[in-house]
């Protein structure tokens, strides 16, 4: 399929241009084009790889001005086209693939929602100012500057304000006279006059009027997508889009680890040891459970056994492994007839001969363990005394933990595992936790740097 529409024709069918230099687009309608599969598949993971970049520059408490930057280097990196004249139509696609995807759940709309306003208000304030002006028409925004003899009646009152603000002296001289609930973030913030129900918001404080409207643009359209969604759409494209739809919410980007990275091999023999210093949270209590059990359920047995080879346990060992635990619950006759299978499958040598691939975080946290189950994320399913027991045991405790348990009750589960990454090695982990191999890659990086410091210390 090709995209049909010219760049100019999608721009204009979705709300965008703005003008000038500007290339915001407000996304109103949803253009009639035709899209080729791979793009709306792609599109949708670059626009995908900035919104999560946000959410995490957001969750990690980045201020205002750090989030700009962010913003702008996570769009120039993922959302330019080699094709320039492309890039405003690769910025509405994806916009609306993903309006698909995270329109079905209200915590998927939510989130969606939250990341694109942050989006959109970042981009509105780098456009300029004749920009900003011709989107505020595109809103439909019924403000009108404020006649020249009602601005000067307030100008001291604004004086005052932009002085509390620490803004020189000389006050603006376009303002906006607006009800005072559609700038509820300038109210919050005390950085604007208020009078008998008006804000009075300056030009540079449009981005607050703008964003309102955009916000609730699409958090209707998002009701109304997901109607859609399950009336029409969820059926007509079962064989199609459905699928990548579904799994678009649920992607990992990263690498895949089902190789252990240069060819590393951990043994049998130290896979305590390693456990300690290298292994995150949820692989440490699915050996501790295997351990204390000699037996884990097929998910705990997926999610740790991927993950051990992925780390570079080889076959054989994993087997001994194995075998080692279950032999004293069941036996070994009854574990190499109903469990060495499976692993060996995992390993690809078996079955479809497929080489599975260690679980991402995303993928671990969004299952849903049973009773007696011991997979998961422990960040995500443990209840709030255990998981403090757990960060304790392994060393974690005082402030650190309490901003742990901070990312954990608003629910940045992948965070808070980054905090106790950052706390057990003592160094910053810029890049987040997104996968489990990758923690222990990176520790074990870290801590082989460490050993090489000291011996190089002992041999001067
Ligand atoms: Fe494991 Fe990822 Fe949860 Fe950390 S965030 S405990 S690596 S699933």
């Amino acid at each position: 399929m090709e995209i049909v529409r010219s760049h100019r024709q999608l721009a204009a069918a979705a709300g965008g241009g703005g003008g000038g230099q500007g290339a915001l687009p407000t996304y109103r309608t949803a253009p009639q084009l035709e899209v080729r599969l791979e793009e709306f598949e792609l599109f949708a993971i670059d626009r995908l790889r900035v919104l999560k970049g946000i959410s995490d520059g957001l969750s990690r408490g980045k201020k205002p001005e750090e989030m700009e930057k962010l913003v702008s280097e996570l769009w120039k990196t993922h959302m330019r086209h080699q094709d320039p004249a492309e890039t405003l139509n690769k910025d509405i696609i994806s916009h609306f693939v993903l309006r698909l995807v995270y329109c079905r759940t209200e915590e998927l709309r939510k989130w969606f929602l939250s990341m694109e306003t942050t989006l959109f208000r970042y981009r509105f304030r780098i456009e300029s100012p004749e920009s900003q002006r011709m989107l505020m028409t595109e809103f439909q925004l019924p403000y009108k500057a404020l006649p020249h003899s009602e601005f000067e009646a307030v100008k001291d009152k604004l004086t005052q304000v932009a002085r509390s603000m620490g803004q020189s002296a000389s006050v603006e001289s376009v303002f906006f006279k607006v009800p005072f609930l559609e700038v509820p973030d300038l109210v919050a913030s005390r950085r604007v006059y208020l009078s008998k129900g008006y804000a009075y918001v300056a030009m540079s404080q449009v981005v607050s009027l703008v964003v309102t409207q955009f916000r609730c643009n699409i958090s209707k359209a998002l009701v109304l997508t997901n109607r859609k969604w399950i009336a029409t759409i969820k059926e007509q494209e079962k064989d199609r889009l459905t699928p990548i739809v579904e799994a678009l919410s649920n992607a990992y980007f990263g690498p895949d680890y089902s190789q252990p990275k240069d060819a590393a091999e951990i043994s049998l023999k130290d896979i305590d040891q390693l456990a300690t210093s290298s292994f995150p949270l949820c692989m440490r209590h699915m050996l501790d459970k295997l351990r204390e059990n000699h037996h884990l359920k097929h998910g705990g047995r997926m999610q740790f056994g991927l993950f051990l080879k992925g780390a570079g346990l080889k076959l054989e060992d994993a087997l001994a492994f194995w075998r080692a635990e279950f032999s004293q619950k069941v036996g070994s006759e009854r574990f190499d007839k109903e469990y060495a299978y499976s692993i060996r499958h995992n390993y690809g040598k078996e079955g479809k001969r497929t080489d599975y691939t260690p679980y991402s975080c995303q993928k671990i946290i969004s299952a849903t363990p049973g009773v007696g189950d011991h997979h998961g994320c422990p960040y995500r399913h443990f209840g709030e005394e255990n998981l403090r027991a757990a960060l304790n045991r392994m060393g974690v405790s005082g402030h650190a933990l309490e901003e742990i348990m901070d990312k954990v009750k608003n629910r940045h589960y992948q965070l808070a595992c980054t905090l106790t990454f950052e706390a057990t090695h003592g160094v910053s982990c810029d890049s987040g936790i997104n996968h489990p191999n990758q923690y222990f890659n990176e520790s074990q990086k870290i801590l082989r740097a460490k050993n090489q410091t000291v011996e190089n210390r002992s041999a001067t």
